[in-house]
Formats: structure tokens, C-alpha cells, sequence
């Protein structure tokens, strides 16, 4: 078996105390999710619904698990009993969605909203500016079911660290706006997502509050 205890503590060692670490186990096994949960992680990533729903009913009920791929709105209902963070929200239909089915089971659903800086066109997420509008718009407010936690962002799959940096910063910097905009007396507004395997060193220099790390932590997921 893939050495997770030693590759987890490893990535544990290279974050700051105060930096959320979601193991994204999407693709693993049981048994090394159970290995991290040995050493006390309890937030998990996962971006398939299914294949959540599996972990979810067969894994530790003190598991907080994440939400961080596209979910389409059909899925909403599925994962809205148990689901700790929804990280990849990119419309006003899918925060509704969420609000409507969080409402169901007398629960807020923490979410973050999913930000596109990335070159990439076939990435999901807001542009800054849809980013804007939908706070602007204010229809938000009404959702009192959900709440906003703050931005999810993935940079460009690049070499170029410069242009990782500069994905990142922009980000942070979107961050600052909307905070003092529209989340200046919220303190749940607080989360700045970004940071994968390979480019987390870099988003930790750019105002990340919470990495989500797969690959360097359990090994070369098997599709
Ligand atoms: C798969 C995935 C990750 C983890 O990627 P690694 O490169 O394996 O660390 C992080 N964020 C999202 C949104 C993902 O889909």
C-alpha cells in the first residue's frame, strides 16, 4: 500500500498551522482515507457524488466531507443531508439549489464560490465580474440556508509559476474587494481555497486559508 501516513504528515509539516488541509480522496480507496483518519484528518475532498454517497455511509460519521468538483444541480438533494463544505458553486441557480434542499434538512450548507482566473476555457467558475454580479444582485441574502464562506480558485496547469502567482493573486485580491464590500462584519467570510499538489507552495504566498491536496498525499489516482 501507498505510504499515506508518511506522505500526509510530510505535506502537514510543509503548511502553516493556521491552513486548512482538505485530503481530496476522489479515486482512493477506503483504506487510505481510514490511514489519514489514523492520524487525525477529518476533511476530505471528493468530487463525484456517487461515489461520495459510498464513502459517506461506510466511513466515520465525523468525517467533514467537501464538495469541491462541478455539481450539477439535480445532485443537490443527494449530498445536502451530510456535506460539510460545497466548494465549487458557480451560479445563483446552484446557491438556490443548495439553499432550497439545506432548508429540507434544517441545516446551512457552508459554500464557497468558485472563481475562474485560470487560461483554461474548459474550467468551471465565475469570472470576476459574474462574481460581482451575483452579490450585487443581492438575491443572496434572502438564502438564509446558505452561507457564503468566501472564494475557490484553481490556477492554470502550467510551468509558469509566475502566471500561477499572478492567477492566485488576483484571486486574493478579489477576495479583499468582496469582503469589504459585501462581508466586512461576516467573520464566516474568511476562506481563500487554492492550492493543489503541485502549485500549493505558491498559493500559500498569495492569501491561502485552505489547500486541497490529492495526489501528494495518496499517490497517482487509478481512473
Ligand atoms: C482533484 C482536485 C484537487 C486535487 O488535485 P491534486 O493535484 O491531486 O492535488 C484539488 N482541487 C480540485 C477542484 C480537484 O478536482
Amino acid at each position: 500500500m501507498y505510504d499515506v501516513k508518511r506522505h500526509l504528515a510530510e505535506v502537514r509539516a510543509s503548511l502553516p498551522q493556521d491552513v486548512k488541509l482538505v485530503a481530496v480522496s476522489k479515486f482512493h480507496p477506503n483504506d487510505y482515507i481510514m490511514a489519514a483518519y489514523e492520524c487525525g484528518q477529518r476533511i476530505f475532498g471528493e468530487s463525484h457524488e456517487q461515489e461520495l454517497a459510498k464513502k459517506q455511509t461506510s466511513l466515520p460519521a465525523d468525517i467533514e466531507w467537501h464538495f469541491i468538483g462541478h455539481l450539477q444541480t439535480n445532485k443537490v438533494k443527494y449530498i445536502a443531508p451530510y456535506i460539510s463544505m460545497i466548494e465549487a458553486v458557480d451560479s445563483l441557480r446552484l446557491l438556490k439549489e443548495i439553499n432550497k434542499q439545506a432548508a429540507r434538512y434544517g441545516r446551512v450548507i457552508r459554500v464557497l464560490l468558485e472563481l475562474h482566473v485560470a487560461q483554461e476555457t474548459s474550467k468551471y467558475g465565475l469570472s470576476p465580474d459574474d462574481c460581482r454580479q451575483l452579490l450585487a444582485d443581492g438575491e443572496w441574502r434572502e438564502l438564509k440556508n446558505v452561507q457564503i464562506c468566501g472564494l475557490m480558485a484553481m490556477a492554470t496547469f502550467t510551468d509558469d509559476k509566475q502566471q500561477v502567482a499572478a492567477e492566485f493573486q488576483q484571486a486574493a485580491d478579489l477576495f479583499d474587494e468582496l469582503k469589504a464590500q459585501y462581508f466586512a462584519e461576516d467573520d464566516a467570510f474568511c476562506e481563500r481555497s487554492w492550492g493543489m499538489s503541485d502549485d500549493y507552495p505558491i498559493a500559500l504566498q498569495h492569501g491561502s486559508t485552505m489547500v486541497r491536496i490529492g495526489t501528494t498525499i495518496f499517490g497517482p489516482r487509478v481512473y
